[in-house]
């Protein structure tokens, strides 16, 4: 742990490996961590597969890179049974970083853990913010809701549109148009592009906003030349001092980790619940329910104040 807070990169990937896993030492890992998180800045990357995600991530790692800040990369695939870093994204992904030790990069799968996707993800970045990153890039691999739920672990989210894949419509099917603070129309080098731009707009123009709401901003780039990024960059800066003008960057945290101690909660419960299945006392009640003595709300009453 003493070496992951010195930035030991094994460090990092054993107990992001402990997080996947969701192994029993995790409740010390979190416990030493605890006092020494909160200041990294956390960025979602979404959109639907093919539309630059990667590309437009190692860009802004680049970027940040540029403005000295130390950077982690989490790339979270909910679908991918595989455990982390066997993901091939790892070894094309970010070659121009791989070198670098100002920068962890770490795919991450979760097999379906019950505490959700979302408990995983916010615990990774833990690690990474202890580790000393300054920026943590959560980028997802498709569009559904469990990418929406990842999205919800960010300061700040971009979606990620291109020409060329029915994105737009795609995107409001998605819920994704609910979840940007910053919409990126990439592969603005293609035909089309200058339609998404459009549509997004048009779509957006329907959400309702009070004076002061945030307006998420339409950011056009090519992300495999670069063109665009300083830009993009601009625009989660421009969120950030708004969210924290505003005091929504404490109630965002303060929302997540609500949402994270109740799914931790519910996951401990309904584990215990389960040992319950057999307990003599659940069998006990049954026989009262079934004998007339108790209704099964009353009996269900008794079993919660067990638990
Ligand atoms: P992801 O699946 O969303 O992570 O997308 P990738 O970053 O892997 O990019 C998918 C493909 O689109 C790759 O072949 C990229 O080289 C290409 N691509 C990414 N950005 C651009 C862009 O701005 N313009 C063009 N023409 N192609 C791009």
């Amino acid at each position: 742990m003493d070496q992951a807070r010195t930035g030991s990169p094994r460090a990092v990937a054993r107990l992001i490996s402990l997080v996947e896993d969701a192994a029993p030492q995790l409740r010390e890992v979190m416990r030493a961590l605890a006092p020494v998180t909160g200041s990294a800045y956390v960025i979602g990357v979404t959109g639907s597969p093919g539309v630059g995600k990667s590309t437009s991530t190692t860009a802004l790692v680049g970027a940040f890179r540029a403005l000295d800040r130390r950077v982690g990369v989490l790339a979270v695939d909910p679908s991918s049974p595989f455990s982390g870093g066997a993901l091939l994204g790892d070894r094309v992904r970010m070659q121009d970083h791989a070198t670098d030790p100002g920068v962890y990069i770490r795919s991450m799968a979760t097999r379906g853990h019950l505490g959700g996707l979302a408990v995983s993800t916010a615990q990774a970045i833990r690690v990474l913010d202890a580790a000393g990153c300054d920026v943590v890039v959560v980028e997802t691999v498709g569009v559904g809701q469990s990418e929406v739920e990842v999205a919800s672990t960010a300061d700040t989210t971009l979606v990620l549109l291109a020409p060329g894949m029915g994105d737009a419509v795609q995107a409001a099917k998605a819920g994704i148009l609910e979840i940007g603070d910053v919409y990126v129309v990439n592969k603005a080098d293609r035909d089309g592009a200058h339609q998404v731009v459009r549509e997004l707009r048009g779509m957006l123009a329907l959400a309702e906003r009070t004076a002061d709401s945030w307006r998420p901003p339409i950011v056009s780039t090519v992300a495999v030349k670069g063109e665009g990024v300083a830009d993009v960059v601009t625009a989660i800066e421009q969120h950030r001092t708004w969210l924290e003008r505003t005091g929504q960057l404490g109630k965002r945290r303060h929302r997540r980790v609500v949402e994270e101690i109740a799914a931790i909660a519910m996951t401990a419960l309904r584990a215990r619940f389960g040992e319950l299945d057999h307990d003599q006392r659940l069998e006990a009640l049954a026989d009262r329910v079934l004998a007339g003595d108790l209704d099964p709300y009353a009996a269900a009453d008794e079993l919660v104040d067990q638990v």
